[in-house]
């Protein structure tokens, strides 16, 4: 539940899509404020947002919060509207995670990541982040699809080997990492359900020919405004069980993102997933 005190936001990735939608969605809140908001410097290519009020780019009221391009500033509490932050959240480029994460556990700031196709780089930087601030890395912050996770485990548990496992995932065509981190997150759950090595058993997604025994395998539509739709299909001979979620609109990944900051901002330094916020291990 939300503590009485409205925790304070660091927004990376601001004018982004999911920086806009956390904004819109932030101004409904009660319990969270954007305090700082951090873009990489304007490119030349794109509209420039530096400097810019993040409310007014939302398309909302202005809020009093520029657009900065200095992540240690705004964690410091010396940029945008002068607050130090409680916590960071993050949905900006893979390549730079392990940097942002590193600059919160200098400034003793939680992190939310929601940031897709992290590498190992990403990993490392998390576990050392998490000895001093709480850590929350998230490839879908929507409740549905946390919970698909979980049915998901629960399923490949249950069901015998020669059930096939197959991922659907299908998004807008501006999305750069295949199969998304969605896709690879459900696959991994399959995996710890079915007790198996998620990376031994995944099979390419140009593969020809039959199928290899025991594989997980990942399927990607990328086309038009698609927001997000994954499909775990387990397929056996003459039938098959299909779990599925789909997203119409990312105000539901912004809404999760900052209820589960609300809920990290006040927990003690470590590593947590969105299952340990919604408290759904017990479900299965
Ligand atoms: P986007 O390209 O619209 O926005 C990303 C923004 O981050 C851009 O404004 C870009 O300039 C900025 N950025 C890039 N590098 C930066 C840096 N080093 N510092 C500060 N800002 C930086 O992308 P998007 O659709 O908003 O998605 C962003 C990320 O979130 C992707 O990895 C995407 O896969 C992921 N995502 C996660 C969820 C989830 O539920 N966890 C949902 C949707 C998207």
């Amino acid at each position: 539940m939300a503590g009485p005190v409205s925790k304070k936001i660091l927004l990376v990735g601001a004018s982004g899509r999911m920086g806009l939608a956390i904004t819109r969605a932030a101004a409904e809140s009660r319990q969270l404020r954007i305090v700082a908001a951090v873009d990489r410097p304007d490119d030349g290519v794109r509209p420039p947002v530096q400097g810019r009020d993040l409310g007014t780019l939302a398309g909302l009221a202005p809020l009093g919060v520029a657009v900065g391009a200095d992540l240690d500033a705004a964690l410091a509490g010396a940029a945008g509207n002068g607050e130090t932050p409680d916590v960071m959240i993050d949905f900006s480029s893979p390549a730079s995670t392990a940097a942002h994460l590193a600059a919160c556990a200098r400034a003793h700031v939680a992190a939310l990541v929601g940031t897709t196709g992290l590498g190992a780089d990403a990993e490392a930087a998390a576990q050392s982040a998490a000895a001093r601030v709480p850590v929350l890395i998230a490839a879908n912050t929507s409740v549905g699809v946390t919970l698909l996770a979980e049915l998901v485990r629960a399923a490949a548990r249950a069901l015998p080997a020669e059930f096939d496992i197959e991922i659907l995932d299908a998004h807008h065509r501006a999305k750069v990492d295949a199969p998304s981190g969605t896709a690879l997150a459900l696959g991994r759950a399959a995996a710890e359900g079915r007790g198996i090595d998620h990376d031994a058993a995944r099979l390419p997604i140009d593969r020809n020919g039959p199928r290899r025994e025991g594989g997980i395998g990942y399927s990607v539509v990328r086309a038009g405004d698609i927001v997000g739709e994954h499909e775990v299909v387990f397929a056996a001979a003459g039938e098959r069980v299909v779990l599925g979620h789909i997203a119409t609109d990312r105000t539901i990944f912004a809404r999760g993102a900052l209820r589960a900051a609300d809920w990290l901002a006040i927990q003690s330094p470590g590593r947590y997933s969105m299952v340990d916020f919604l408290g759904l291990k017990t479900a299965v």
